[in-house]
């Protein structure tokens, strides 16, 4: 058989939809975030990323590049094993304990991503409970439902953040083990879940409450212990997990809960029990990450008058966004190859750097930009951006929400 030419076949395919990904070639430069270098061509052209899950800039924070190259220098390089085999390093230890503190939980867990962590952890949960079932919010990350189906347990969707229709589905399920599983602010969406009626339904169930705040650890609540921090809830989920990759900018991914819970994933999870450890540089970073955004609120503070600015910027420049109640904006294209192109033009005439976000990553015809406002980005930078959409809106006869 001749697979290149049936793989040049399903990238055809893709291509003619407008769903092919191309990545931008960045250099982020340190001490200059948000700007970043794109290499294309041979050429070297200045760009401003306006889509980073960097989310605060702690990539660049002085205090985190200093414990990262430190730990580098006291360590070495790589974990140089698998946690239980020669790979724990004192560094994980004192991560997992900052982030069991975070959440005001008995223990937490490491993984190598936030991608690993849910695929890890539900797939355990589910395998290894006797007769669970899990109900997943429609919505739910590739991550989660990828690591539900890993599981082989029976699986129940309910409407995305409709906790009334889960009340339904958990009294349909009858006396099994329940696991419900959601996020708290949505990736692409942006929007936030009524964690308080999920938690008080899972609690009237008797289910095992399992909160995805990869989006919200860092960015919400007094100590960047997420929305359920912010809402007085953490004590009432059963399971937190988060990311070390986006508002701690660095990487990895973590679960957090009682040590019951923690130390039945840690003995049966293969997705944490067969793979190398994180460096320990890494851990050492989103120590101090953690620790940083524990004690200083100013880089929320900072984001979340970039997020109110650039949404009264678009509102009066009649470009519709969603209102979610959260730090991410998606601006609607509803349409593929539309979508890609503002975003070429945006970088190639304007050195504005936003990745169009096609299916499968959202639905056919929700196509969008996705633009994430950090603390660094600067009032000149959002009316470069808002002027340049302006612009595009004309150009691309597209819908103002706004005449
Ligand atoms: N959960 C959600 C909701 C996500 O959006 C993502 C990544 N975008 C992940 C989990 C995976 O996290 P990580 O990037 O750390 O693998």
């Amino acid at each position: 058989m001749d697979f290149d030419a049936l793989f040049t076949n399903h990238l055809d395919t893709l291509k003619a939809e407008g769903n092919y990904r191309v990545f931008a070639d960045l250099e982020r430069r340190c001490g200059n975030f948000p700007r970043a270098d794109n290499h294309k061509d041979g050429q070297l052209r200045d760009v401003t990323v306006w889509c980073s899950n960097d989310y605060l800039g702690m990539g660049q924070h002085p205090a985190v590049v200093t414990a990262m190259v430190d730990a580098v220098r006291a360590c070495g390089t790589g974990a140089g094993g698998t946690r239980n085999i020669g790979g724990t390093n004192h560094h994980h230890i004192l991560l997992e304990r900052e982030l069991a503190d975070l959440h005001g939980k008995e223990a937490a867990l490491l993984f190598t991503s936030g991608y690993v962590s849910n695929w890890a952890a539900l797939g355990t949960l589910g395998a290894r409970i006797p007769g669970a079932v899990i109900l997943s919010d429609e919505k739910n990350h590739a991550s989660m439902i990828e690591g539900i189906r890993h599981s082989r347990a029976d699986k129940v969707l309910w409407r995305h953040n409709d906790w009334r229709d889960l009340d339904r589905k958990l009294h349909a399920v009858g006396d099994r083990p329940k696991i419900v599983a959601f996020e708290s602010v949505y990736s692409m969406d942006g929007d936030v879940a009524p964690i308080r009626e999920i938690v008080e339904v899972c609690e009237a169930h008797g289910a095992l409450s399992y909160i995805d705040e990869v989006h919200a650890v860092g960015m919400y609540g007094p100590r960047g212990g997420g929305v359920t921090e912010r809402e007085g809830l953490a004590h009432r989920i059963d399971l937190i997990e988060g990311t070390l990759g986006k508002a701690f900018g660095c990487v990895g991914g973590y679960i957090t809960g009682s040590a019951p819970l923690v130390d039945f994933v840690r003995s049966f999870a293969s997705g944490f029990i067969f793979t190398t450890a994180l460096p320990p540089a890494v851990a050492a970073a989103a120590t101090a990450s953690i620790r940083h955004l524990k004690e200083s609120s100013a880089e929320r503070e900072e984001q979340q008058q970039r997020v109110a600015r650039l949404r009264a910027r678009l509102d009066a420049a009649g470009i519709p966004h969603l209102a979610n109640g959260s730090h991410i904006i998606p601006v609607m294209i509803g349409d593929p190859v539309k979508c890609k192109m503002i975003s070429d033009i945006l970088m190639n005439e304007w050195g504005i750097y936003v990745q169009p976000i096609n299916y499968p990553t959202v639905p056919k015809g929700t196509e969008r930009l996705r633009i994430t406002p950090g603390p660094l980005h600067s009032d000149a930078d959002i009316d470069h951006l808002v002027t340049a959409l302006s612009s595009l809106w004309r150009q691309c006869a597209l819908a103002h929400a706004v005449a």
